[in-house]
């Protein structure tokens, strides 16, 4: 326990999470990752032990708990090794809920926030396009007003419950004219006319549904639009910064797990009459991997304080994941390299982690991304300010 940021409560609750786990979720895995579909009992499971609502407000049936219990919630979840299972779980929570939260009004959260927490409704944040991810502000999928309405064209991809949820929460161009500027957040359910999903295949995150969204003049209240009309790019950018801590700290979690899991294995193996774990080269290779999943959940963690005392840390989350999904990269490969061949086999936890660990770099704004916004925030000065 490290105890500068976790109290014996948080510990107490790491417990009781990590048991539930082993008990509801690690016999379904294998299952969910063949079949790409999480059974909805689980989704219910969780919101009975309030899970979904660890950092949610109290009037809306959240527990309001410090950020530390969301990085155990994080933490534990990658431990089952299934980083589809995880990612359903967090994007539900940390993507789709958090715009419910920060930018729906009451009536909204009454509609979304409380069954979401509660397991009963499941979100999908809907930002990515086919024509591409990087460019936020390139987005083609309009939200024209008629009336009291919007008229919804568009479409979306690569999302996250992209074909289970209950509602999307969605990006969409209310001024074509503009870029950033012309962004609204909206809210809509599964089930309005001219909503369809497509499921996609895809290397790793198998067990997590990832769908490609088609909206065809799709008619939804004016209700329905979050927060100010214009501000949804401002809104999408506030939220990354915790978005890219979450997966910074998933990626230190599950590198801490393959580490613990071949350090466990090369001190059962033998070859040349010793274990493993007595060749320099392979404790070297385990100092060098220990030492750089210590580092970064040191940062993680601190960046992570930060966060929960209100500071705003764009440049510090996108290091976190910058660094930490590519030090998860790294150190996965290398862990496999240590089981040899079983390294390989589909019984062995490696393979799965190896496929799950790639999308670090890639989803909620890629490395390449990434790297831009440190530059521009450290060499051009360039400042973030928050949304709301
Ligand atoms: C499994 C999975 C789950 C996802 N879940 C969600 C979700 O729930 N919701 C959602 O909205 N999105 C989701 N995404 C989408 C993800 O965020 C995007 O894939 C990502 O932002 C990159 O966008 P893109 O795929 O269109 O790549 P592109 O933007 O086309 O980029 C292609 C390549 O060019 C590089 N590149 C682009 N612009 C620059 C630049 N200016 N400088 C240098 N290099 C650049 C990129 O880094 C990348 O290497 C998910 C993706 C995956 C694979």
């Amino acid at each position: 326990m490290n105890s500068m940021y976790f109290t014996e409560e948080h510990e107490a609750f790491r417990k009781s999470f990590r048991d539930f786990l082993k008990k509801e979720v690690v016999p379904h895995i294998n299952k969910w990752e063949k079949t790409g579909t999480i059974d909805r009992f689980i989704w219910k499971k969780f919101g009975e032990m309030g899970y979904f609502g660890l950092h949610s407000p109290e009037e809306y049936g959240g527990l309001n708990l410090d950020i530390f219990y969301t990085i155990i919630f994080l933490e534990e979840l990658q431990k089952v090794n299934s980083g589809g299972f995880a990612a359903a779980m967090w994007a539900h929570v940390y993507l789709a809920m958090t715009h419910v939260n920060k930018e729906g009004n009451d009536h909204i959260k009454k509609k979304y926030l409380t069954p979401s927490i509660h397991g009963d409704k499941i979100g999908c944040l809907c930002i990515t396009e086919p024509f591409g991810g990087s460019d936020v502000a390139g987005m083609r999928t309009t939200a024209i007003k008629k009336g009291d309405n919007y008229i919804i064209n568009g479409s979306k991809t690569f999302i996250t419950n992209g074909v289970y949820s209950d509602y999307l929460v969605v990006a969409a161009k209310t001024d074509t004219t503009s870029r950033n500027k012309g962004i609204s957040i909206f809210i809509i359910d599964r089930e309005t006319k001219g909503v369809s999903a497509t499921k996609l295949d895809k290397l790793g995150w198998r067990a997590s549904d990832t769908g490609e969204i088609a909206f065809d003049n799709v008619v939804i209240p004016e209700q329905n639009l979050m927060g100010e009309e214009g501000k949804g790019f401002s809104y999408i950018m506030s939220h990354f910064a915790l978005e890219r801590l979450v997966m910074g700290v998933n990626a230190h979690a599950r590198a801490e797990f393959a580490l613990e899991y071949a350090i466990q294995y090369i001190s059962e193996r033998q070859a040349f009459g010793k274990t493993l774990d007595k060749f320099q080269a392979l404790r070297h290779k385990v100092a060098d991997m220990a030492s750089e999943v210590e580092m970064c959940k040191e940062f993680n963690y601190s960046i992570a304080k930060r966060l929960n005392e209100g500071q705003y840390i764009v440049k510090e989350a996108s290091m976190s994941k910058l660094l930490s999904t590519k030090m998860a990269d790294s150190v996965i490969n290398g862990c496999l390299q240590l089981l040899g061949g079983y390294g390989y086999m589909e019984e062995y936890p490696m393979a799965r982690l190896l496929r799950d660990s790639r999308l670090g770099q890639i989803g909620g704004g890629t490395s390449e991304i990434l790297r831009e916004i440190i530059a521009k925030m450290i060499i051009d000065k360039k400042e973030y300010k928050p949304a709301t």
